[in-house]
Formats: C-alpha cells, structure tokens, sequence
C-alpha cells in the first residue's frame, strides 16, 4: 500500500467531525504518537497489504507469517459472500475534501458488502460505525442496492467475536449522506463533547485552551465544589494529556540516552520488571501436579475459544458476561 495523502474530511474521522467540523478544517499534520501506535500502524498496513493480495490475486500469505491465519479467515468470509464484483482498497469520494478508501466492497445486485479491516485490539463496533457508513454514502452512485452490510472485521480485538456486521438500510445510507453534507458546509465554532477524544484538532482547538487555564485554577477548588460541568471540562483535558504522555516519555528517555542534559533531577532508571515463567506451559503442568486446579489459573473464556473446538464449545455455555460498572462518560 502506497503512502496516501489523507482527506481533510476523511472516513476515519468521521464520528469526530460530523458532531464538530471544526475538528476536520484544523487538524494538526502529525499530533504526537507513541512508538507502540506508529508499530501498530506499519503492521495493520502490511497486513491490509497480504489481505489484498489474498483476494486479488489468490496469493495466501506465508505459512509462518504471523498474521496468515487472520488473513486467511478473513479472506474465507469473503469467499461466502453473494456473488457479486469484488473491489479491494477501492477509492471513492464525495467532494473534493471529502475521500476515502474502502478495504474491501462487494458489489451484488441486492446486498452490497462494505468491510473494514482493523488490525488494533480496541474494540470497533459494527452498528452506526460513522466510517463505514460514509463508505456507503461515497458508494451510493456505484449501486442500486437496497441493503449495506457493514463490517468489520477484527481478528485480534479485544472483542471476542472477530466478524462484528449490520446491515442498513439504502434510506439510512442516504440520511448519513446528508449529515455529512451539513457537517463538510458547516463553519461554526468547536462543539465539545465526548468525540474530542480522537480530535485531530484538539492542540489549537479554543475551546480546549481556555479549558487548559480552566483547568489549573480548578484544581486550586474542593472536588466537592465542582460542578458536574466543571468536572467534564477538566476530564477531558487530563485524558487528552494521558493519550499523550506516552509518547512524551519515550521522547524524553531518547533524548536523556543520547547524554543531552537531564533538568532538575530528570535522569535514566531501570523500570520494575517481574519474574517471568521460562515455559509457562511446563510451570502450568508442574504445578498442577502439586497443587491440582488450584496451582493452574484457566483461560480467560476468549483465549479457550482459540485454543481451538472444544475450548470454543466449553466457553459457550460455561462463560457468561457480567454487567458492566456504572462509570462516568466524557
Ligand atoms: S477538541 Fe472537541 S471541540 Fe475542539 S475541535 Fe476537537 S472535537 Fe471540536
């Protein structure tokens, strides 16, 4: 996959700048990220990359490539899917600022598929998922199709099941076509809100800059005197900081292990590692051996399913979900 120049209102972003386009017309060019995410990044190119070949051109990856039975499964999907035109990394567009690239789309006469491969772990739903549909939207004009099949496909995800889809509706395509139209026409001032999380545009947002001085002067008050409202403004921005901070330490620890000057009692130290088992498989069967079940923790009901039939089998009546914690949502 070559390098691309991204939308201003891109696909990705959607779910931000629908609710604030002013996130969209100001994103910064390259906001920091930590080592870990530009990894992450590389790898879920490469394999979009074996994904495509895969269905392109029926070139299954090596055998011993990490990633080959996520692609292969992936791609044994697709092969189920309605006979139809299959497209892969196919770019559309809605405007001029506004174009994406679809990993993979299924043209049949009744149903289109439209599926997003996400390589990450962090659970990505399939329902109303904002970049799928506006897809859809920008595949309106290449189909008579009633139906959208949305999904998303996300072999290591938090989420155990790694196929997530829903079907909309050609009318619900089309409403999201106006939102989107609105949103790209729209110059009105920041609307915050939860979506500022992944704002692109968060660094020279004003709002978020008067929040920053908000922020200090609050935390001069008792927790107990601020206001709900208070309370979000200052969340939001100490969660924007957190997203960050990673990626300032290892700057830091970069800078300090090339010998530039250590500030004020800054300076390198060994980080707490813990004991590790040499053979985790051996320590589980030896300590079986002494202590019986006790010594030996299960799988969690996702890891079991992988370990193959029967593991699946036994997850799926002996596993349950427990009901979430009431916590609070900025
Ligand atoms: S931080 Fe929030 S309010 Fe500011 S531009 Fe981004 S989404 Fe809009």
């Amino acid at each position: 996959m070559t390098e691309r120049i991204h939308a201003p209102y891109s696909p990705s972003s959607s779910a931000t700048w629908i609710l604030c386009s002013f996130s969209a017309r100001n994103a910064v060019p390259d906001p920091p990220k930590p080592k870990s995410t530009k990894e992450a990044a590389d790898e879920g190119t490469r394999v979009h990359d074996l994904f495509e070949d895969f269905v392109k051109n029926d070139k299954a990856p090596d055998e011993d490539d990490s990633a080959a039975e996520a692609v292969e499964r992936g791609v044994r999907f697709v092969r189920k899917l309605e006979p139809g035109e299959l497209h892969t990394e196919l770019q559309v567009q809605l405007s001029d600022e506004c174009w994406g690239y679809v990993d993979l789309f299924n043209d049949a006469p009744y149903i289109v598929t439209v599926l997003d491969l996400k390589y990450g772990r962090w659970d990505v739903d399939a329902m109303h998922n904002m970049q799928l549909l506006s897809y859809c939207v920008m595949l309106l004009s290449m189909t008579n199709a009633e139906w959208f099949r949305l999904v998303i496909y996300q072999p290591r995800g938090l989420d155990e099941k790694p196929f997530k889809q829903w079907v909309a509706h050609r009318t619900q395509v089309e409403a999201h076509k106006v939102r989107m139209l609105q949103a790209i026409a729209d110059r009105s001032p920041p609307k915050p809100g939860p979506h500022c999380r992944w704002c692109k545009a968060f660094q020279v947002c004003p709002v978020m800059n008067d929040d920053a001085a908000f922020l200090r002067a609050a935390m001069t008050r008792r927790i107990e005197d601020l206001s709900t409202h208070d309370l979000v403004r200052m969340l939001r921005l100490i969660r924007a900081f957190g997203d960050v901070k990673k990626a300032y330490e290892e700057a830091l620890t970069v800078k300090l292990k090339l010998g530039q000057p250590a500030p004020d009692g800054a300076g390198l130290e060994a980080s707490r590692s813990w004991r590790a088992w040499n053979d985790p498989v051996q320590a589980a069967m030896h300590l079986h051996s002494h202590y019986g079940f006790k010594g030996v923790k299960p799988p969690t009901p996702a890891q079991a399913e992988k370990l193959g039939p029967a593991g699946k089998q036994y997850a799926a009546v002996a596993a349950h979900q427990p009901p979430g914690e009431l916590k609070a949502r900025y």
